[in-house]
């Protein structure tokens, strides 16, 4: 049993939780010899990058992460090299499709056919469209890709520095903004203003898409949302391929080992102790991968904090909103009425379906505030299988449908129960059934996941939070998640936090986890091997 599986009696460094961020942490440790150990909870490691058989035997299922993103230009895959560990990813050529009545918008991989494809419904936001990539692209590049990858700023000093450019005052006008008004005053077509809205909100925004200070998000997500990706053969492949560089660079990471404090000694981290008892002792650090609030209320205690920080974590922001989902394991794929006209719709990587206007998300935006399910149940879909074929027996097909519903500390998750779960269920098959009317025939077994089923797999994920705090801008930058804990340090000698709870925040980015590599590395006092971006160099290169 998991419990018996040795663990040593110490170590270098202890990375609590087995997700992505942990294992780049450690893999990034691990690669300048310091030795790790990595503590996971549950039987399997990756957290939400998980993928199980569980509707039939053959049927890969991504649980959470599905896409990736590994902003802004694959650093963490170059510089571990996981090419070398048999990681692949598919980067699909129909990326984002919205159907609407017998018709639909698609975008690709190339600017090209997606301008083609926006010019049939506006040729205005073709122009438009084309203006802002490039423009944004840019932005992505030089600005907010980089600086997802250094140590938050302060709010004032970032808004001095990007004030003394051209490009960083655009940002900061864009910043201000809300999102939803970036792409409503950029865009006239209702689709079009749908689909980048639901890219948005598929990140965690919808609860604060008309909320002044969310307008940078839109900037990442129009020309991400070209670049998404899908690891062949399932997301948890990148967990694995991270933890052989991790065992490889002569770390070790070990399941079943649930971590139930942090032991604190004269104001410094010294190990932890498991729920079964035993110890490990760390003769340098321990980084957390675990949310905020919960590593230091409920693994360090109260004792060791300050009690207005206690206090602050006590009410922390989780975000409102989680994904009630479904797993589909199909015989064949479903045909939508809109391929007549737009074939390449089933292809597209990220399906919007049943989200045809911008007023659509703003309805899910309402039913998250008052804490109610949406009405029509649109989703986010996909066939994963037409891009990876790897992924069902051949000839069959996997599909999901996830749907945004208020997460459990405003509903109560434990409303999840069966006669919830079916209803949701089935609004989740009929939104497929309205665009793809033989759906159900194609279905030969699914399996519904709720926020508690979230929570349950990955306890990190608490109340079904896919990314580990709200995204609101009062808990973004170097207010996530408090003040005090901005960035990656603690107030506790030798304790980092190396999660989603920590800037850039959740999604499967390993921004955090690679972030926390390097303020953990200079502290032992080494500079990094691998070369991060300078926030301030990388602005300064702006002017
Ligand atoms: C339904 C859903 C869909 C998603 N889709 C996408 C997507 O398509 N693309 C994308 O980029 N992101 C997606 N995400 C978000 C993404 O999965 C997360 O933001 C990301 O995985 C967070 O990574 P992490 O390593 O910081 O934390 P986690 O993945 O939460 O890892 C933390 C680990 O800590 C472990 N742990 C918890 N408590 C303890 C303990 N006491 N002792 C030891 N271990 C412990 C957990 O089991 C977990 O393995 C999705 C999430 C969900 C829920």
């Amino acid at each position: 049993m998991s419990e018996s599986r040795p663990v040593p009696e110490s170590v270098d460094g202890i990375l609590i939780g087995g997700g992505h961020n942990s294992l780049v942490t450690a893999a990034y440790l691990g690669k300048a010899g310091v030795r790790t150990l990595v503590l996971e909870s549950s039987p399997e490691i990756g957290g939400g990058v998980t993928t199980a058989e569980v509707t039939l035997p053959l049927f890969l299922h991504n649980l959470h992460a599905f896409f990736v993103r590994w902003t802004p230009d694959y650093r963490i895959w170059k510089d571990l090299d996981l090419d070398k560990y048999g990681l692949r990813s598919v980067h699909p050529e129909v990326q984002n499709g919205v159907p609407f009545d017998d018709d639909a918008l698609v975008t690709y991989r190339d600017l090209g056919p997606s301008l083609d494809a926006i010019r049939r419904l506006s040729p205005a936001d073709a122009e438009t469209y084309s203006r802002l990539h490039e423009e944004f692209s840019e932005i992505v590049d030089r600005l907010e890709g980089p600086l997802r990858f250094g140590n938050p700023l302060a709010p004032d000093e970032l808004e001095d520095r990007l004030s003394r450019s051209a490009i960083g005052r655009r940002y900061l006008s864009l910043k201000q903004q809300s999102a939803l008004d970036v792409v409503r005053d950029a865009f006239e077509s209702e689709p079009l203003r749908a689909l980048i809205a639901f890219n948005v909100s598929v990140r965690g925004y919808l609860p604060n898409i008309d909320v002044p200070g969310t307008g940078y998000i839109v900037t990442l997500a129009l020309p991400n949302s070209h670049d998404g990706r899908i690891i062949a053969g399932g997301s948890y492949q990148a967990a694995r391929a991270l933890a052989a560089v991790v065992y490889e660079n002569g770390g070790r990471v070990v399941t079943g080992a649930e971590v139930a404090s942090i032991d604190v000694s004269n104001g410094r981290a010294t190990g932890v102790t498991l729920s079964d008892g035993r110890t490990v002792r760390a003769n340098r650090f321990v980084a957390s991968s675990v949310p905020a609030p919960m590593t230091m209320l409920e693994m360090v205690g109260r004792r060791h904090l300050d009690e207005s920080l206690a206090d602050d974590l006590a009410g922390y922001a989780w975000n409102p909103e989680a994904l009630f989902g479904v797993h589909y394991a199909l015989s064949r794929r479903p045909r939508f009425t809109a391929e007549k006209t737009v074939p390449d719709l089933p292809r597209a990587l990220n399906l919007a379906v049943g989200y045809e206007s911008s007023d659509d998300i703003v309805r899910d935006m309402e039913a998250i505030r008052a804490k109610q399910l949406s009405p029509i149940g649109a989703l986010h879909g996909s066939f994963p299988t037409v891009n990876d074929p790897t992924q069902a027996p051949p000839g069959f097909h996997t599909s999901f449908g996830w749907h945004f519903v208020p997460s459990s500390p405003v509903t109560g998750y434990a409303s999840w129960d069966q006669a919830a779960t079916d209803e949701r269920s089935r609004a989740i098959t009929d939104a497929y059934s309205r665009y793809a009317p033989d759906f159900e025939d194609c279905v030969i077994a699914m399996e519904a996941h709720t926020p508690a089923d979230t929570q349950a797999l990955v306890p990190s994920m608490r109340y079904g939070d896919r990314h580990h705090g709200s995204y609101h801008p009062d808990n973004w930058e170097t207010f996530r998640p408090h003040p005090a804990l901005a960035g990656y340090r603690t107030p506790i000698d030798g304790l980092y936090l190396c999660g989603a709870s920590q800037h850039p925040g959740g999604s499967f980015t390993g921004g955090p986890g690679y972030n926390a590599a390097g303020d953990i590395l200079s502290d032992l006092g080494d500079s990094p091997w691998w070369g991060p971006p300078d926030p301030r160099e990388v602005l300064e290169d702006l002017e």
